[in-house]
């Protein structure tokens, strides 16, 4: 059998920009640009070459797809839900969604009509159910935060980030609240996530900001229908309930993963040393080549392009290093 191998165009390279115009310590810079969040970091896990690619503020042209656009607007809606602790009418919560639509034009400035209306659909008859599911959670948790970002000195450097949700434990402990939507879950999922790097890190982020023990992680974990849309929004809607309420189990899934204190010492040195190598790569002391064993998989990274071609001509630079945060 013969492979056609696809011809590939060398295309007049964007230089990439080297050394870098910020700082990941604390000390020497404290401007909204310096400092390391954890998305930073876990891309520095997965490929160093796509760690520069997104400090120096690269992205790809385009769109963010439908999955993270859906993943937005349902954090976005959890986080109003736990805010007013109470529940919201459908009216309010299809207010949610269309408002959220209106306020983030430019992420959905190339989705289509159709896929709008899906999404804004899906996101509602699944808000309605899981405040269904869990109308007792107003009761049983005592939120200490919700959507707080931290902003903190460790070890020498500036760690920024986002918790979605601290909740109070019986005497001076915490516990982290941590919101996921996910369209598949393995069965293996629960086992992974009691070494989550990210919620690793927010872990030892708290405990040195608010000098309380942070004992573990509740995941609320809501699984994403998979139904057709076909155009009519009150079958997309009856089937996405109907799939629910047969087994609300299988969509709404909470994991509770306890840290012991071995678990956070050891992680809070290999965070050190990976810190110390972040360094050293952003301020050109030690070399990085491509990792292709990241390139393809669950996800394809999106600066294969990049990568091949040895250009950033369909890539454009965001307009702050950390958009996700307020400063
Ligand atoms: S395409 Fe591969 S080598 Fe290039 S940044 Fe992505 S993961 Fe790294």
């Amino acid at each position: 059998m013969k492979l056609k191998l696809k011809k590939i165009k060398r295309t007049a390279s964007i230089p990439f920009e080297f050394p870098p115009d910020y700082t990941i310590e604390w000390k020497e810079n404290n401007s909204s640009e310096s400092g390391i969040t954890c998305s930073l970091l876990q891309k520095f896990l997965r490929c160093r070459q796509a760690f520069l690619y997104t400090i120096h503020r690269w992205e790809p042209k385009g769109n963010l797809g439908s999955g993270l656009l859906y993943g937005s607007m349902f954090h976005d809606f959890l986080e109003r839900l736990y805010k007013r602790k109470k529940k919201m009418e459908s009216i309010g919560i299809k207010t949610v969604f269309n408002n959220y639509v209106k306020n983030n034009k430019h992420d959905f400035r190339s989705v289509s009509p159709d896929e709008i209306l899906r999404l804004k659909t899906l996101a509602s008859v699944m808000a309605e159910m899981y405040q269904e599911f869990y109308k007792n959670d107003f009761k049983t948790f005592d939120f200490r935060s919700l959507e707080e970002e931290f902003d903190i000195e460790w070890n020498g450097y500036r760690l920024r980030g986002k918790r979605d949700g601290l909740v109070n434990e019986a005497g001076d402990r915490l516990l982290l609240w941590e919101n996921k939507n996910y369209s598949r879950i393995n069965a293996e999922l629960s086992d992974i996530l009691h070494f989550d790097f990210q919620c690793l890190v927010y872990v030892l982020a708290t405990e040195a900001e608010k000098l309380m023990t942070v004992s573990g992680v509740k995941y609320n974990v809501v699984r994403v229908p998979q139904n057709k849309f076909t155009g009519s929004v009150k079958e997309y809607r009856d089937t996405i309930r109907e799939a629910v309420e047969s087994k609300p189990d299988y969509y709404f899934i909470r994991y509770d993963v306890q840290y012991t204190d071995r678990d956070k010492r050891k992680f809070g040195i290999e965070l050190k040393a990976m810190l110390d190598e972040c360094k050293a790569l952003i301020n050109g002391d030690i070399q990085v080549y491509k990792n292709v064993g990241a390139c393809l998989g669950q996800y394809k990274c999106s600066f294969i392009q990049a990568c091949s071609a040895n250009s950033l001509r369909c890539y454009q630079r965001k307009q702050t290093r950390f958009p996700e945060l307020s400063h």
